[in-house]
This record gives structure tokens, C-alpha cells and sequence, in this order.
């Protein structure tokens, strides 16, 4: 079989996956780009599961800068990732984040604040006194201090997002293939292309590992060894019998 050719082969066309996607033919509308996806339903992707919040409140200088781009995307990605002039909706709202701290949490509350606000996120520390009177159903005695994101923070509709994503770059020129990566032709300490699980073959200079949790399989196909181990995460949906 004559391998099918792209400048970039992505495998896994979750939010990071399809994102590049994006991003590569926007930037550049002349690269052909593949993004490899075995499961187009997503039905255990991290990104369909996940809670789909932003936050700023971060410890590290990246993280903050991240998600302050991040956020400027957001608030325009209606706009942005529209097809054919018809808008897509990713339901942003910026409600903000509430971190509690008691006492023996404030030290390190306070160091993460000062780091935010030095990079310029907008993020309130507040005091027992003032942690009730703007969460009057918020039980403070046992509080010494909270964090509470003024802007930038929120969430929104990841699966829109994602289809927004997806849909967006197709249209500047994506293509996307079902099937499982499955293997990898090497050559000199380079991949040459990337093997599916229906023997399609597709040789790219570039070959892009964006399978989130799977990402270590995925590099052992070109012998590589990453230390990526997929761990639980929990969401629970909290119903209240008071109106808050
Ligand atoms: C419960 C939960 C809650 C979360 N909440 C938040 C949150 O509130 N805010 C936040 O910012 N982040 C959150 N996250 C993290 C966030 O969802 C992930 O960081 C993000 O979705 C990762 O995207 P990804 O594209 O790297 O991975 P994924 O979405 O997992 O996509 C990887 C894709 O690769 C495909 N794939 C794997 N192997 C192969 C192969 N060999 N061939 C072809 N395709 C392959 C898979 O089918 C999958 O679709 C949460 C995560 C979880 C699990």
C-alpha cells in the first residue's frame, strides 16, 4: 500500500490533538495535517470527562501565564472557531474559584497569591469576615482564609469546545482518520511514519504523541519510554437542598 503523506501526523485528536490541529492550519494553511483518533466518540477521552473550569489561581508562573492565555482565547472562541460564518456557543462563565484554607493553610494560600498577583491575575484573599459576608451560606468557623478568583475563572462546555476544535480545523484544511496509531517506522533516531490498525501507513516529518493518558503506549512505538502514568480523578455533582 503507497503511504498517505502529511507534514504533521498527530495521534489522539482529543482538546490537546485537535487544538494543534487548529493551530498549525491557521498558522500555516498550507501544511496538510492528519490527526489520528480511534475513537471519534471520545467516550474515555480525559477531555469529554473532564470538569472543562479554567482557573488562574496556580502556584507556578507558567501555570498562570497558561491559563491567562487560555482565557483570552475563551472569551473570544465563539468568534474564533466559527465555519462558514456560523458561530459555535462554549458557554463560558467566569463565576471564579473559592479556595478555603484553615489555619495551618494560610502560609502557603498567601504564597500562591502573592505569585498570582505579581503576574497580574485578579484574585481576592479575604478573611473570615469577608468570606461570610460574600458566602453568607458559607459555614466560616473553621476558616482562616480564602481565595477567590475575580476574573478569568470559570467554566465552560469542554465537548463544544472540542467540537469546535475539531470542526474549525477541518475546515482550514484537517483531515481527520479513524483508527488506532499502531506502530512506527524509525530511521536514524527519526520517526518516519505511522502505522494504523488497518495497515494504512502515513509518512510525515513530524509525528506529534498527543494521547493524553495513552501517551506512554504510544511513544513505545517508537521505542521511546515516557514516564506518563494515567491517575483517577473524581468529580462529584453536589445537589442542595437550600438555595445558595
Ligand atoms: C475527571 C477529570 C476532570 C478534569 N477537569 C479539568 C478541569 O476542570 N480543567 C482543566 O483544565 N482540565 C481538567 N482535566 C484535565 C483535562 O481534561 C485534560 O488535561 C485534557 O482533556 C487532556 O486532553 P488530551 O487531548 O491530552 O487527552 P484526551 O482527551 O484523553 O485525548 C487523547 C485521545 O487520544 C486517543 N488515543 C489514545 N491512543 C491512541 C492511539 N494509539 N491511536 C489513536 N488515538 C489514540 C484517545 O482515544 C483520546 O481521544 C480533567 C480531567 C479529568 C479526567
Amino acid at each position: 500500500m503507497t503511504p498517505d503523506r502529511a507534514d504533521v501526523a498527530i495521534v489522539g485528536g482529543g482538546i490537546m490533538g485537535s487544538a494543534l490541529a487548529y493551530w498549525l492550519t491557521r498558522l500555516d494553511p498550507s501544511s496538510s495535517v492528519v490527526v489520528i483518533e480511534r475513537d471519534p466518540t471520545y467516550s474515555t477521552a480525559s477531555s469529554t470527562l473532564s470538569a472543562a473550569s479554567i482557573r488562574q489561581q496556580f502556584t507556578t508562573p507558567i501555570n498562570i501565564r497558561i491559563s491567562q492565555a487560555s482565557i483570552g482565547f475563551l472569551r473570544q472562541a465563539d468568534e474564533l472557531l466559527e465555519v462558514d460564518g456560523i458561530g459555535v456557543d462554549i458557554g463560558l462563565k467566569e463565576h471564579g474559584y473559592l479556595y478555603l484554607a484553615q489555619k495551618f493553610q494560610v502560609a502557603s494560600l498567601r504564597r500562591a497569591h502573592a505569585i498570582q498577583r505579581e503576574l497580574g491575575a485578579e484574585v481576592a484573599l479575604l478573611d473570615p469576615t469577608e468570606l461570610a459576608s460574600r458566602f453568607p451560606w458559607l459555614h466560616t468557623g473553621d476558616l482562616a482564609a480564602g481565595s477567590f478568583g475575580l476574573s478569568g475563572e470559570g467554566w465552560f462546555d469542554g465537548y463544544a469546545l472540542l467540537s469546535a476544535f475539531r470542526a474549525r480545523a477541518r475546515a482550514q484544511g484537517a483531515r481527520y482518520l479513524r483508527g488506532e496509531g499502531c506502530g512506527m517506522r524509525t530511521s536514524g533516531g527519526r520517526i518516519g511514519s505511522v502505522r494504523l490498525d488497518d495497515d494504512t501507513e502515513i509518512s510525515s516529518r513530524y509525528v506529534v504523541n498527543a494521547a493524553g493518558p495513552w501517551a506512554r503506549s504510544v511513544a513505545k512505538l517508537a521505542g521511546v519510554e515516557l514516564p506518563v502514568a494515567a491517575r483517577r480523578r473524581t468529580v462529584y455533582v453536589i445537589s442542595c437542598p437550600a438555595k445558595l
